[in-house]
């Protein structure tokens, strides 16, 4: 059976986006040139004809580099499993006013992610927090505010024989930050794309830590 060869009828690159980038409520952080700015983004790499050209005579969709975003942290476009995820983040401060105690943002915070302590008012439990950023909307007092909007940027997730969830990098990132990463990830993938084929298999060639420090430069 003869094999049918898609390299010109499917593109090197998917991008998957939530209905934020449209208009759904939850959206914390979206921008709605973000399917153009990515199509500009590849174009000026030539992404699509060098990574066909190195992956295969034979180019299949799950050859594909998928960039997933959503806009909050419900994930609706499924990031965690893309080789570039996104996910619409808001981070929070906790102030010197005074708090009243009145537990509105304990009874927001899905994620009981929040205490609240007799001397200090709340504290937010990082390692829980998902910086959905519905407790500041809820503090009338300003005692908890939010601090930053952008993009939580998850790298190397994928499917298929051997499944893997990505890796997330530290902090949230504004757009042009977040455009960046996606463009130097792409480029690593370019550079190395004899020895990988997916974001996930940069991991097997740097060190998480230089890797993601190689994003952010
Ligand atoms: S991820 Fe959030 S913003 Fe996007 S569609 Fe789902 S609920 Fe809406
Ligand atoms: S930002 Fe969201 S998850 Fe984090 S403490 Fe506030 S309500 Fe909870
Ligand atoms: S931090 Fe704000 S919402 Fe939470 S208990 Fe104090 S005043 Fe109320």
């Amino acid at each position: 059976m003869q094999i049918e060869n898609n390299k010109d009828t499917i593109k090197a690159c998917l991008t998957e986006t939530c209905m934020g980038f449209s208009g759904c409520p939850n959206a914390l952080f979206s921008e709605r040139s973000f399917h153009r700015d990515i199509e500009k983004l590849l174009s000026r790499i030539n992404f699509d004809k060098l990574f066909k050209d190195q992956v295969s005579e034979i180019f299949r969709k799950h050859h594909r580099v998928i960039i997933s975003a959503s806009c909050c942290p419900n994930a609706c476009s499924r990031p965690q499993i893309a080789d570039i995820g996104l996910i619409g983040a808001e981070s929070i401060d906790v102030t010197e006013t005074q708090c009243t105690f009145c537990e509105a943002c304990i009874k927001i915070c899905d994620e009981n992610a929040i205490t609240l302590e007799k001397t200090r008012g709340p504290v937010i439990q990082e390692d829980k927090c998902l910086d959905c950023g519905k407790c500041p909307l809820s503090c009338l007092e300003g005692k908890i505010i939010s601090s930053q909007k952008g993009f939580r940027v998850l790298i190397g997730g994928k499917l298929g024989r051997h499944p893997v969830l990505a890796e997330e990098m530290p902090g949230i990132y504004n757009y042009e930050e977040t455009m960046r990463i996606i463009e130097k990830g792409l480029l690593l993938l370019l550079k190395n794309n004899k020895e990988i084929k997916k974001m996930a298999d940069l991991f097997n060639l740097y060190d998480k830590k230089a890797l993601f420090e190689m994003l952010i430069q």
